[in-house]
């Protein structure tokens, strides 16, 4: 810990942000703050850094856009944001030494690559004699808190959560943030655009419209989460035609905000309206934590599944089967719809997530992985934790999974979660005015409503790329192929 001398003194301290990208409710700001310390903060950029899971396109998209924000805010209180490029084990010894900094304070990252880093990072700063300290800021439990009955990590969501759940009652850190006091350093840094975040491809251009990228919006959105969602949450979380989610996973992402504001902002709404819709909300917190404890304690599943006999799966390879589902040309609207709205916003409904996630798995019968490395390039909200929990659930080979033999049916989930069909009518241009009774099997329509609509399968919609009876028993099949235990 910081000595309590130092508070009067007019040291300087690094502040090293990685995925706490903002002012409020971050420790590392805190204990500067409180140790009376000049701040000089700085992001690193490392290409490198996450190997197969350094940050994919639409996430890079809502870093620069973050980047830009914490950047500002900084400089309208008279500090500047240092920005490099490069291993921030080389680079945080030689900047604390420029800057005079005696200290590196910095918040926690959990993926095996940021871990790997921050302890050569620590390393490097021990051997320059400069003292380093690291916090909690984007969970609401250490990963290793949280322990079974014989010590070992949890793998079954229910006791996780109930030995976990009280970690909602953690406050947000209580600081002004206006009161931190930042360093103006003429220290070398990269311009924003030096880091070659933003995609060549001029795709992201679309995300402008779909989402504002600040701290001050995560706050926004947590005020919609409590005055708008969580009332209603039970009901509607499931329907995707309805805004019925917070839409809040790209700011915990990248940690515009924090679970522990998110947590506090609706514990605070529930003690007005007394409403129980929050508690299921809160508990998806809870699988955002559960996904974290996984991946720390099983470091190698982004790659493997956790449940080792489904390495021998035999997942096919079909590159054209893969593109038709990239680009939501599979034929099946629903699992469509989802694809596009995807591709379009960068974000896509859980329901709809796990619908086409399922699809892939089982239908197409490709790996859970091509998948994963989809959604990790296009989602904004890309997490390798939640990310790898929801395709190994999808998959059936992660901890507390669906089974593989549960194969969803993407006309019946389309029936009961977008009833009329109003989700794939505002994402699939050719069937706008499609009757509801064969929008989700358009193929099955007669041929008169075909015409109708201008519907040429094949041309203007495609012909579904799989049966879905025989894709069902395909699957069965090669789940079959493998151990029983
Ligand atoms: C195949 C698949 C891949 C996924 N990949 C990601 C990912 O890369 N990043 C990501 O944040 N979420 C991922 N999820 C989980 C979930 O779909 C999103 O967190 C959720 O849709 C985000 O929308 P929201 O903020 O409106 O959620 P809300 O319903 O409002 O939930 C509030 C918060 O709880 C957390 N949360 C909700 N559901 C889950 C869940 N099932 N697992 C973990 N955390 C959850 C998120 O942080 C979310 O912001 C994935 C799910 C599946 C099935």
């Amino acid at each position: 810990m910081i000595a309590e001398k130092d508070r009067s003194a007019k040291s300087r301290a690094i502040v090293w942000f990685r995925k706490d990208l903002r002012l409020r409710d971050n420790p590392a700001l805190e204990v500067a703050y409180k140790a009376g310390k000049e701040i000089v903060p700085v992001f690193i950029w490392n290409e490198e850094e996450g190997g197969q899971w350094s940050p994919g396109a639409a996430s890079r998209w809502w870093l620069h856009q973050s980047l830009k924000d914490l950047g500002q805010s900084i400089a309208s209180q008279s500090g500047k944001l240092i920005l490099r490029k490069g291993s921030a084990e080389d680079i945080l010894p030689q900047l604390a030494k420029s800057v005079g900094a005696d200290i590196v304070l910095f918040n926690r990252v959990y993926d095996p690559a940021g871990q790997k880093t921050q302890v050569s990072v620590e390393t490097a700063l021990r051997r320059t004699g400069v003292t380093s300290e690291s916090f909690n800021a984007s969970l609401l439990n250490e990963p290793w808190e949280i322990k079974n009955g014989s010590g070992k990590p949890y793998q079954v969501f229910t006791p996780y959560w109930r030995t976990s759940r009280s970690g909602i009652y953690r406050e947000p850190l209580s600081y002004e943030p206006s009161k931190l006091t930042f360093n103006d350093t003429d220290s070398k840094t990269e311009t924003l655009n030096d880091l070659g975040l933003l995609p060549n491809h001029p795709w992201h251009k679309k995300l402008y419209s779909h989402w504002t990228v600040s701290e001050d919006e995560g706050h926004r959105m947590i005020s919609r989460t409590t005055e708008e969602v969580t009332r209603f949450y039970s009901n509607r979380r499931n329907t995707p035609s309805v805004d019925g989610t917070s839409r809040l996973s790209p700011f915990l992402a990248w940690g515009n905000i924090s679970p522990r504001q998110v947590c506090h902002a609706v514990l605070h709404a529930d003690d007005r309206s007394g409403s129980m819709g929050e508690n299921k909300f809160l508990t998806e917190i809870g699988w955002r934590e559960f996904s974290y404890h996984l991946l720390y304690h099983f470091p190698r599943s982004p790659e493997n599944p956790l449940r080792p006999k489904y390495a021998a799966f035999p997942w096919r390879k079909d590159a054209k089967a893969l593109s038709h589902w990239q680009f939501g040309k599979t034929g099946y609207p629903l699992v469509d719809a989802g694809m596009k709205q995807l591709y379009e916003t960068g974000w896509m409904h859980n329901r709809v997530r796990m619908v086409v996630a399922s699809f892939l798995v089982k239908h197409l019968l490709l790996s859970w992985s091509e998948g994963a490395r989809w959604f990790w390039d296009t989602l904004v909200d890309a997490d390798l934790a939640s990310n790898t929990q929801g395709w190994q659930w999808a998959a059936g080979c992660g901890a507390d999974a669906a089974p593989y033999f549960r194969i969803f049916n993407p006309i019946l989930q389309g029936e009961k979660f977008d009833g009329s069909g109003k989700y794939v009518r505002k994402w699939i241009e050719p069937l706008r005015d499609f009757p509801s009774k064969w929008i989700f099997k358009p193929w099955e329509a007669p041929t008169s409503i075909l015409s109708e609509q201008n519907i040429v399968l094949g041309q203007n919609y495609p012909h579904p790329c799989v049966n879905h009876s025989e894709a069902r028993s395909r699957a069965l099949d090669a789940l079959s192929t493998l151990p029983k235990n």
